[in-house]
């Protein structure tokens, strides 16, 4: 028996929410050739892991540097030391993890 009642509640405001679903952690990423940097609201997938989408990673591009063929920094134009790791995706998204608890 598969029941259809909650298909349409996603976008009931207030109601909808639910708590967990949509985690999110602040990420600031930098870059110390320009000095600049970015909080981004990374969501939170698994524990210690974070997803950018690619609006994020653009706007992360503009901010850190915004210069076209400027080649001063990573995949998402950051520099220097990050508290996170990052890993760019083939559609311009990007997951970014905690190095807490890695070796840098
Ligand atoms: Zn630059």
């Amino acid at each position: 028996m598969v029941g259809s009642d909650t298909q349409s509640s996603a976008k009931a405001p207030g109601m909808g929410t639910k708590e967990g679903a949509m985690k999110t952690t602040t990420i600031t990423l930098t870059n110390d050739f320009h000095g600049s940097q970015i909080a981004l609201r990374a969501r939170n997938t698994v524990d210690g892991m974070y997803a950018l989408s690619a609006g994020q990673v653009r706007r992360a591009r503009s901010e850190l540097c915004g210069m076209t063929g400027c080649t001063c920094g990573g995949d998402i134009s950051e520099r220097g030391w990050q508290e996170v790791h990052i890993e760019l995706q083939p559609d311009g998204s990007a997951i970014l993890w905690d190095r807490t608890g890695c070796m840098t």
